[in-house]
């Protein structure tokens, strides 16, 4: 880490990547340990505290993948076999009478004896009921065998795991009524700047309205994060240490703006005076200026204030950061490789995260990339990388994160 005042070596800039590895590295160290058992409705963008282990086969026995005719391949002569029962999905069947084939449908248990299931497309009901099958068949044909799925002691989901509709649903195909989920993370988000105002106030002269607040709210809702909304935090020292006094009970400190090396740093003071800043200079833009560093022991992330900056260090790192501190694994986003549809005929010394979406398989960009414009995120589908030092003619390889990836 490089403290303020002290860059390190002189104009180096540190890689996203490094950044991120000590972020998720403190993440690790304070991992939230909590836990809290949930009804299965209610686990959505939560994360799995333990192993779920399948108590269960699943399917629990052979049923068949059709309506049709269950019947013993051996008892088939390529004579017409008389119908001995019906089972429908739901029911407990008899074992098979030798000789004989049974009427099954879709999801129905495969009776005892039976090695093969006919689709009824492939039958015939001759006037005396009896049924003839025309096809050459198989053993197991049309049979989904018992365990296919899942056998008993089975591991199906991780620890670490996000649970969204898809981890609902197989947790709901076992049995759980109720999984246990790593507590949420507490986060207050607080906006810095006198010239901040509230959306539905006037604007007075050299104010604008406050769109991180919301922005960073909504987010963190998403994350599965509990979010205490600290408001705006005037350019104050005496008011942003009280303020700051106010949020104990909570897992980080999450501030937008306030914090560049400029003479209204409060927020830097106070941190520098009664916990820990470290002010990094980061490979990235938009996004210069991160701040880490602890208020009293409670950990802060202080992120740049315009509001693509904040988008941008938002979702490529305190996202992960705040996805591992509640044990997930998996914290960096899918990045996919896609032509460029633009070009970039200068190369810079930071990796920049552009905001753009793909038309025809190829990125495009927005024609206004300053870090002020959030409505260039409004307009993308995506942020696409361009890797510190390289140019682009059209149609060299991009990265390209969907917003998607990073917005639960
Ligand atoms: P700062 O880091 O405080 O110097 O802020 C950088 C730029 O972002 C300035 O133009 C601020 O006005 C703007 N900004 C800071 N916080 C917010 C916010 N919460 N909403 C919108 N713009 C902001
Ligand atoms: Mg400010």
């Amino acid at each position: 880490m490089n403290p303020v005042g002290k860059p390190g070596k002189a104009g180096s800039l540190l890689a996203v990547e490094v950044a991120l590895a000590r972020l998720l590295e403190m993440a690790e160290a304070s991992k939230i340990r909590e836990r809290e058992r949930l009804p299965l409705a209610r686990i959505q963008g939560r994360v799995l505290a333990d192993d779920l282990i399948s108590t269960l086969d699943l399917p629990p026995w052979p049923n068949s993948a059709m309506d049709g005719y269950a019947l013993r391949l051996a008892d088939w002569t390529g004579e017409p076999l008389e119908v001995s029962q019906k089972i429908f999905a739901g029911n407990a069947p008899q074992p098979l009478e030798p000789g004989t084939c049974a009427r099954i449908f879709t999801g129905a248990p495969v009776p005892a004896g039976a090695d093969c299931v006919e689709m009824q497309e492939n039958a015939e009901v001759l006037a005396d009921e009896r049924i003839r099958f025309a096809e050459i068949m198989t053993p197991g044909q049309n049979i989904r065998p018992q365990g296919q799925e899942t056998t008993v002691g089975e591991l199906i989901l991780s620890a670490g795991t996000r649970l969204g509709p898809i981890e609902q649903g197989l947790a709901a195909s076992l049995g759980c009524a109720e999984l246990d989920v790593v507590r949420k993370v507490r986060v207050a988000v607080l906006s810095t700047g006198d010239e901040l105002v509230e959306p539905g106030q006037t604007l007075g002269p050299g104010q604008i309205y406050n769109s991180n607040r919301v922005l960073l709210c909504s987010w963190l809702q998403r994350l599965g994060c509990e979010v205490i909304d600290a408001g705006i935090l005037p350019d104050d020292l005496v008011t942003t240490r009280a303020r700051l006094g106010e949020l104990k009970d909570v897992d980080l400190i999450l501030s937008t703006g306030g914090v560049s090396v400029g003479e209204a740093d409060f927020l830097g003071i106070a941190l520098r005076e009664e916990g820990e800043l470290t002010l990094w200079k980061l490979a990235i833009k938009p996004g210069k200026p991160l701040t880490v560093g602890h208020f009293r022991g409670v950990p802060v992330i202080g992120l740049p204030g315009n509001p693509a900056s904040t988008l941008v260090t938002f979702a490529l790192l305190a996202r992960p950061y705040l996805l591992r501190r509640q044990g997930v694994k998996e914290v960096e986003p899918l990045k996919i490789q896609v032509p460029a549809g633009f070009v970039w005929p200068k190369a810079g010394n930071r990796r920049e995260y552009l905001r753009g979406r793909l038309e025809s398989g190829r990125a495009i960009i927005y024609k206004n990339q300053s870090s002020g414009v959030l409505r260039s995120a409004a307009w993308a589908d995506g942020l696409v990388e361009v890797l510190e030092g390289r140019t682009l003619t059209e149609g060299d390889c991009v990265g390209f994160i969907p917003l998607s990836e990073v917005l639960s």
